[in-house]
C-alpha cells in the first residue's frame, strides 16, 4: 500500500518492502496490545498518534529541521546530554532497538552473544529500515557496557559516530574526565553546526530538557495511586516516545495527561481495581517496540507502577542545576546530573538498589521484575545483590531473562507465577 511518505522513505535509503512489512508488522502489535486496554485516559490519543507516525511525521520535521540549517544528533544512552545538542540548534533523537530485525545480518559483525539492543541498532542500520539513523547527521555513543563501546567502532565504519568516555567509577578523577568530555562534546558540536554554545543557549537547552524530566516525574508520582491512573504498558510508551518527539510539544501532552489523571486520582478511578498487585520493573532499557514485559504482567493480574530503567526513573529522576552564570558552571552542572544514574555499567552501583527500594516504598509495589536482557552481564549480575537487598526489605523480586525472540509464552508463565505468588502474600 503507498503512503504519503513513500517518497520521503526511498529517498532515504530505505528497503521498501521490508520497511512496509515492519510497519505493518508494529501497527498490528500496537493496536492489538494497546488499544484494547480498559479505561485508558483519553489523552493517550496524543501518543497513539505519534505511534501511528512512528516513521512519518517526525522523520518529515527532522528533514525540515536539516533544511532549515540544524543538524540532527542521535543517541544511544541517556549519558549523552539533549542539552548539549539543543543549545547548538540541533535535534536529539534516541535511536530505539528494541526488535529483533536484521541479526542475521548484525551477526556478520558482531559476536551472536551481543545483547538485542545491540544488535538491533546494527540490524536496524544495516537492513536499511530506521529512517532515523539515515536522517542523522552525528551518532554519539558512549563507552558504557563492553558490548556497546565494541560496537561503535564497527558502527562507525557505517555512519559518523563520535564516542564519549564514560568513566566506570565515580571518584574525583573520574568526574574531571567526564567533565573533560562534555567539554570536548561542546567543541564537536559547534564544529558541526557552526553556532557557538553559550551559557545563554545551553540555560534554554537546560530549561527544556528540565521541563520534559518535570513532566515525567509528575507522571511517575502519581502512578503511587491505588488504583493506579494509568497502566504501565501506556507510561512505558510514553517514556519510549520522549527519546525522539519534539521536547516541548511532548512536555506538553505529558502535562495534558496528567491533569487528567489528576482528576482520576481525586475521583479514586483508574485501570484496574483498588487492590490490584502493583510491581515495579528494574533493569535493562526496553526501547520501542520491546512491550513484552508489562504485557505478561498486566494481562496476568497485576499493573506495573514504576520503572526503575533508562526507559523509566533514571533518565528522568534528577533535574539540572540551570543557576549557574557561566558556561563552565552549567558544564559543571550537567557533569553532575549525568553522573547520578545508577547504570549497572559502574562499579560499584550500590545507589541503584537503594533507588529501587526507595520506589517500592514510594510507589507501594508488591513486587519487582528484574529484567535483563540476555547477554546484559552489568544488569545480569546487579540482579544478584538486588534479589537479596529487596528480599531483605521484604519485597520479592522475580529475576527474568529474555531477548527480543518469541518467548513470550515463556515470560508469560513465569510472570503470572511471580504474580500468584505475590498477591498470596498480601
Ligand atoms: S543502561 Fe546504561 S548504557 Fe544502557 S542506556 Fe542506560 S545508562 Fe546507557
Ligand atoms: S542492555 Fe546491557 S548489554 Fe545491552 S547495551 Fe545496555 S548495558 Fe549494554
Amino acid at each position: 500500500m503507498q503512503t504519503l511518505y513513500d517518497a520521503m522513505w526511498r529517498e532515504l535509503g530505505l528497503d521498501m518492502e521490508a520497511h512496509a512489512g515492519l510497519l505493518d508488522f508494529l501497527g498490528k502489535a500496537y493496536r492489538d496490545i494497546f488499544l484494547p486496554q480498559p479505561n485508558r485516559p483519553k489523552a493517550m490519543g496524543y501518543f497513539d498518534f505519534v505511534v501511528s507516525e512512528i516513521h512519518g511525521l517526525r522523520v518529515k520535521e527532522l528533514l525540515e529541521a536539516k533544511a532549515a540549517g540544524k543538524k540532527v544528533i542521535a543517541t544511544f544512552c541517556v549519558f549523552v546530554p539533549e542539552e548539549v545538542v539543543l543549545a547548538a540548534g540541533g535535534v536529539a533523537i534516541g535511536l530505539c532497538g528494541g526488535a529483533e530485525v536484521g541479526f542475521d545480518k548484525a551477526e556478520k559483525h558482531l559476536p551472536q552473544n551481543t545483547c538485542a539492543l545491540i544488535k538491533s541498532f546494527f540490524g536496524f542500520k544495516l537492513a536499511r529500515l530506521c529512517p532515523y539513523i539515515e536522517v542523522a547527521d552525528l551518532v554519539v555513543g558512549e563507552t558504557t557496557c563492553d558490548g556497546k563501546k565494541k560496537a561503535y567502532e564497527v558502527f562507525g565504519e557505517l555512519a559518523p559516530v563520535h564516542v564519549m568516555e564514560l568513566p566506570q567509577c565515580k571518584g574525583p578523577a573520574d568526574r574531571s574526565l567526564w567533565r573533560s568530555e562534555l567539554g570536548k562534546f561542546v567543541g564537536i558540536l559547534e564544529d558541526l553546526t557552526g553556532r557557538q554554545i553559550t551559557a545563554e543557549n545551553l540555560r534554554g537547552g537546560i530549561a527544556t530538557v528540565n521541563a520534559k524530566r518535570a513532566a515525567l516525574n509528575r507522571l511517575a508520582a502519581l502512578r503511587a495511586a491505588d488504583p493506579a491512573p494509568i497502566s504501565g504498558l501506556d507510561a512505558l510508551l510514553i517514556n519510549q516516545i520522549s527519546f525522539y518527539d519534539d521536547p516541548a510539544r511532548f512536555t506538553s501532552s505529558v502535562n495534558a495527561l496528567c491533569d487528567e489523571l489528576d482528576e482520576r486520582v481525586a475521583a479514586g478511578t483508574g485501570v484496574a481495581p483498588k487492590g490490584t498487585t502493583r510491581l515495579i520493573v528494574s533493569g535493562s532499557p526496553m526501547a520501542i517496540p520491546n512491550w513484552k514485559v508489562p504485557l505478561a504482567a498486566e494481562t496476568s493480574g497485576a499493573v506495573i507502577v514504576g520503572e526503575e530503567s533508562c526507559v523509566g526513573s533514571r533518565n528522568s529522576r534528577d533535574l539540572v542545576d540551570g543557576s549557574p552564570e557561566d558556561l563552565g558552571g552549567l558544564l559543571d552542572s550537567l557533569a553532575a546530573r549525568t553522573l547520578k544514574i545508577e547504570c549497572a555499567c559502574f562499579s560499584p552501583n550500590p545507589e541503584r538498589l537503594d533507588t529501587v527500594q526507595s520506589m517500592a516504598r514510594v510507589l507501594k509495589a508488591d513486587g519487582v521484575i528484574h529484567y535483563n536482557l540476555l547477554f546484559c552481564t552489568p544488569y545480569a549480575a546487579e540482579s544478584f545483590q538486588a534479589k537479596k537487598a529487596l528480599e531483605k526489605s521484604g519485597i520479592p523480586l522475580l529475576r527474568l531473562e529474555t531477548d527480543y525472540s518469541q518467548d513470550f509464552g515463556q515470560v508469560k508463565n513465569r510472570v503470572e507465577a511471580f504474580v500468584e505468588m505475590v498477591g498470596d502474600r498480601e
